[in-house]
């Protein structure tokens, strides 16, 4: 059987201002307000996106500026998943209801594997998101590494 992961790693380098998508189910739409608003100025020095209605509720409610995206039952999951993997996507905050099925399941799992894979820093829940938001690399470069597209791709031809 071929061994379908990437064969090696190249470098990347997170930019200080980052790019961050903030989703959250209706049951924890919520708890993520109240998270986003005790970070709400560190938020604000960031490029922000999120699914249709968290986006719009944080700009209602908090001020923020948010990239709307599709609501996420309609493919906004899967939008953020595609930013991922074109590398136009820096941090995740995804607070996912762990009680409520979602007609969308299959594209919440898709999203949390590209994250995993492109290797993204992700936060399920307020703590993580506290512990994300607080760390020195938020407002800093950070090396890391990713899969090599490239690699991959002519390891297959
Ligand atoms: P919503 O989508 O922000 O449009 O509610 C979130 C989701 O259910 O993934």
């Amino acid at each position: 059987m071929t061994d379908a992961r990437p064969p090696r790693q190249v470098p990347r380098t997170l930019p200080a201002q980052k790019r961050i998508a903030l989703i959250a189910h209706d049951g924890k739409k919520q708890e993520l307000l109240e998270w986003a608003e005790r970070w709400q100025s560190t938020l604000g020095q960031h490029q922000l996106m999120g699914t249709g209605t968290t986006a719009a509720r944080l700009t209602q409610q908090l001020g923020l500026t948010v990239e709307g995206l599709m609501s996420g039952p309609l493919g906004g999951d899967q939008q953020i998943g595609a930013r991922i993997a074109e590398q136009r996507l820096d941090v995740l905050v995804f607070f996912w209801d762990p009680f409520a099925p979602q007609p969308h399941d299959p594209d919440v799992k898709a999203l949390l594997r590209l994250a995993a894979l492109w290797n993204v820093p992700v936060a399920c829940n307020a703590a993580s998101a506290d512990f994300l938001l607080s760390s020195p690399f938020i407002s800093e470069r950070y090396d890391m590494s990713i899969p090599d597209a490239a690699a991959w791709a002519s390891a297959r031809v």
